[in-house]
């Protein structure tokens, strides 16, 4: 289940992205079970950014060089709340009967 419940990914600033300044090309982001990254001339591009977990931070903890940010989850909870995709979520894992009513 999409934890955005209907929400337009691309509309969810959360997404990898580079300073390639600092990227040594460790190679240790091309882990990312989405795919995220193609690799390029040595090093790593950000090739499918709305493809990444929103939420997710693996990579950018994981990077030699600490080069990988990310939007900011601030922006992130900002929308879980206007848009009240935590409740949702609750409804639907209720109607899955994941948990009680
Ligand atoms: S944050 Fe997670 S899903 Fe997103 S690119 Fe990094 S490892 Fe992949
Ligand atoms: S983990 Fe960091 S330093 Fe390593 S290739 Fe990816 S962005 Fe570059």
């Amino acid at each position: 289940m999409p934890w955005f419940i209907g929400y337009p990914r691309r509309d969810i600033p959360w997404y990898p992205i580079i300073d390639s300044v600092k990227c040594v090309g460790c190679g240790m982001c091309m882990n990312c079970g989405k795919k995220v990254y193609d690799w390029v001339e040595g090093k790593a591009v950000v090739a499918r950014p709305y493809d990444c977990v929103v939420g997710c931070s693996t990579c950018a903890t994981l990077c030699q060089r600490r080069a990988i940010s990310f939007p900011g989850v601030g922006l992130v909870r900002a929308i879980y709340a206007k848009e009240k995709i935590w409740d949702k979520v609750k409804e639907k894992l209720q109607e899955e009967g994941k948990i009680p009513s």
